[in-house]
């Protein structure tokens, strides 16, 4: 059931609006069903870049998550870094204010760090919609 967060009316779990009063019901409460999947956002390559020592390869919202790309990278040979890692040790009250966490690599490590990271993310069996479950006969 929805509870309507306008009037308290219970609504069935397909109803979108509340019967009441008409207010949009939204999923609150309900755990998302779709399942968890980082998204990487990769910056792309300028031609510049090629003479650079370091580019950066994604951008991450928080350090964790930074962190994890970069032992991603690590394991498979590559060896990344965080600059902002830095930012935050010599001015931590600024952490709030850093919203892109850069994992940077050498620019020859691009393509195959790009693929390390899809390829980790990328479930081993997609959860798509099954054709049938056997076994509930009528
Ligand atoms: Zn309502």
């Amino acid at each position: 059931m929805k509870q309507c967060s306008e009037c308290g009316t219970e609504n069935t779990d397909a109803a979108t609006v509340c019967s009441q009063c008409g207010k949009v019901l939204d999923a609150v409460g309900q755990g998302p069903s779709s399942i968890d999947r980082v998204q990487y956002q990769f910056v792309d390559l300028t031609p510049g870049d090629q003479d650079n020592d370091l580019v950066t390869l994604l951008t991450c919202p928080t350090l964790p998550e930074a962190d994890v790309v970069v032992s991603h990278l690590e394991a498979a040979g590559i060896p990344a870094s965080l600059p902002d890692e830095y930012k935050m040790l010599a001015a931590p009250w600024d952490l709030i204010k850093i919203r892109n966490f850069r994992v940077q690599i050498p620019p020859e490590h691009y393509d195959s760090a790009k693929e390390v990271l899809l390829t980790n993310v990328e479930p081993a069996n997609p959860p798509e919609t099954r054709p049938g479950e056997p076994g509930t006969g009528m």
